[in-house]
This record gives structure tokens, C-alpha cells and sequence, in this order.
């Protein structure tokens, strides 16, 4: 089963809802080891994005979330995420992508936020939480898995890798400011991240009913 540009545009809409149900959370993460504007940044950003949403093709859709992100959101976010949904859409070819194509687009994503950021695993960021999302999917497009439980598996595996963060010491970003001082607090950035792939399984619950 394939999935198309609706879902695509689903996908956005449900981020921009958990973002700006987890506002606070967010600012209240990014005030323990960072500068308190994670939230608002993002606010901002998946609202520019959702409404420059119109009836394109998925790339084109990706597109234009992209340079809404990349010129609303702010921070060291706001590229980073701007990256991630201009690569990935630069992946999606055609009307329709099926899983395996779904894990390829994130996978591009990955790359461009490493690319750009220079972030690897461990090093408490959004990378912690995209590189186990995406090796699940990866894992559930080699195996032939479909799309409901793909998509889930890389939401847990997401959320486990956020919550990982809470231990690490940051090296890359404003919180490796505070160096040991940033252990103990999750990661603003993961945090986000783990939304973004949870947002997928409402698309998915949404365009299946
Ligand atoms: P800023 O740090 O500029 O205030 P935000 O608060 O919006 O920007 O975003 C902070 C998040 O950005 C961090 O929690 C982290 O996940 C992510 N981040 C910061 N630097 C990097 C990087 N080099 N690579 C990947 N993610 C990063
Ligand atoms: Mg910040």
C-alpha cells in the first residue's frame, strides 16, 4: 500500500497540533540547558508551514514546509529542521512513495541535519532520536512490514531514543555550554523530534479512516 501527498500534508498538520500541545513542555526543557525558546520557535515555524501548504505533489509539499521552517523558526532548530523536510522531500519522486521510500525520504532527512549540524549519536540532540526512528523503519521496509506498525515502531523507538538523552552530556548545540551540568535534563531538540515521527502515526490513523 502506498501513501500520497495527503498524508504527506497530514503528517505536517499533526506535528503543528503536537507542538503546540507540547509548547510548554518544550520551553520548559529548553530553559533547563538551553535558552527557553524551543518551543516558541517551533510554534512558530509548523505555523508558517501548515498554512503554505497547498495541493502539491509530495516534494513540492516538503518544499515549501522547508523554506517556511528554515525562514520562521529560528534557533539552531530552525535550519536544522528546514534541512531535514527540504532533503527529505528531495527524495520523494512521483505521486505516491510506499515504505520503503518513506524510510529512504527520512533517511535523507538524517543526512542533511548531520550534514549540517555535524551531530553524531550521543551526542544529545535531535539526532538521538531520528537515527533510531529511522533504522526502524528501515528495519520494517526490509522486512516486507507494513505501514501502521512501521510507522509506530519508529515512534517508540523515537521516544526511547529521546528519553535517552537525559543522561548524555551535550557536545554539540547551546547545551554543551553547560557541559556536565546538562545531564539529567532530556533533550529539547529529541523531544521535538519524537513528535515528528508520532505525528506520522496520527497521519497514518487519519488517512486510513
Ligand atoms: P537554540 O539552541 O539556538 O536556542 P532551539 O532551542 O530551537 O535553538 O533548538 C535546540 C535544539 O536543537 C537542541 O535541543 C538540539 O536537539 C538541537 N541542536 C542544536 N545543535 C544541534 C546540532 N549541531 N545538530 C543537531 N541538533 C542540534
Ligand atoms: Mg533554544
Amino acid at each position: 500500500m502506498s501513501r500520497d501527498a495527503e498524508f504527506v500534508r497530514q503528517w505536517i498538520h499533526a506535528f503543528a497540533d503536537r507542538i503546540e500541545e507540547n509548547k510548554a513542555l518544550l520551553t520548559r526543557l529548553d530553559s533547563a540547558i538551553g535558552d527557553g525558546d524551543h518551543g516558541q520557535n517551533m510554534v512558530r515555524g509548523l505555523r508558517a508551514a501548515r498554512q503554505s501548504i497547498e495541493d502539491d505533489d509530495i516534494a513540492g509539499t516538503l518544499r515549501k514546509v522547508a523554506m517556511s521552517v528554515i525562514s520562521k523558526t529560528g534557533g539552531a532548530s530552525g535550519p536544522l529542521y528546514g534541512t531535514f523536510f527540504l532533503d527529505a522531500g528531495r527524495n520523494a519522486s512521483g505521486e505516491t512513495i510506499d515504505l520503503s521510500d518513506w524510510a529512504s525520504m527520512m533517511r535523507a532527512g538524517l543526512e542533511g541535519v548531520q550534514r549540517r549540524g555535524k551531530a553524531e549519536a550521543g551526542e544529545k540532540t535531535m539526532v538521538d532520536a531520528l537515527i533510531p526512528a529511522i533504522e526502524a523503519l528501515e528495519d520494517a521496509a526490509s522486512n516486507d512490514g507494513n505501514w501502521p506498525e512501521a510507522l509506530q515502531d519508529a515512534a517508540s523507538a523515537a521516544e526511547e531514543g529521546m528519553e535517552a538523552t537525559t543522561p548524555m552530556v551535550a557536545t554539540k548545540g547551546r547545551a554543551s555550554y553547560l557541559g556536565e551540568r546538562s545531564a539529567g535534563h532530556q533533550d529539547p531538540g529529541a523531544t521535538s523530534t519524537y513528535h515528528l515521527f508520532a505525528a506520522a502515526v496520527d497521519a497514518n490513523d487519519a488517512w486510513q479512516s
